[in-house]
């Protein structure tokens, strides 16, 4: 397993996505996602969260406050036996009302910083990494550093031609997918 991890998108991923999503208390896992993450953990996979989080740049919640609402998730997770390995986000926005974070940045998906980040922290070799997301712009991440990418979602996204490696239910469903990838 060695270079390898699982990048996983959070809204409508992990959690519910409710949109900017501001406070601790509206943090809800999806269905079957700690479990799916445990299975994750057991195999020694790095798990790390990247997210666009876009809502800091647009002035609707302080860093301050998405930690708490990653603390509320953390919690949750460990309450199904399932623990995160890192979280990065983007703060940015080009057109956020807040100077500080109100830019063009390189770590906003699809851009692939927070993956070289984790990269580096991790030393991941990124081409047989794996990416879980419920948008064209999370496969489209993952694709730009050679990975592999798994689309939550049947129905949805695939009309705008958007490549994936598989179209997956669930997280559990894409995690299955994943751990049959890494032993074939
Ligand atoms: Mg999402």
């Amino acid at each position: 397993m060695q270079g390898k991890a699982v990048f996983l998108d959070r809204d409508g991923t992990i959690i519910k996505d409710k949109v900017y999503l501001r406070n601790p208390e509206g943090v809800e896992i999806l269905p079957g996602a700690g479990e799916a993450i445990g299975m994750l953990n057991s195999l020694g996979l790095p798990v790390i969260v990247v997210t666009n989080q876009s809502g800091i740049a647009r002035g609707y919640l302080s860093e301050e406050r998405l930690g708490m609402i990653h603390e509320r998730l953390e919690y949750l997770l460990r309450e199904d036996g399932a623990r995160l390995d890192a979280i990065y986000y983007c703060p940015h926005h080009p057109e956020g009302i807040i100077p500080e974070y109100k830019r063009d940045c390189t770590c906003r998906k699809p851009s692939p910083g927070m993956l070289e980040m984790a990269a580096k922290s991790f030393s991941l070799k990124l081409a047989e990494c794996y990416m879980v997301g419920d948008k064209d712009i999370d496969m489209e991440t993952i694709h730009r550093v050679g990975g592999k990418g798994i689309l939550l979602g049947y129905n949805k996204n695939l009309e705008s031609g958007v490549a994936v490696e598989y179209v997956a239910r669930d997280l559990k469903d894409a995690v299955r997918w994943i751990i049959k990838d890494l032993t074939s």
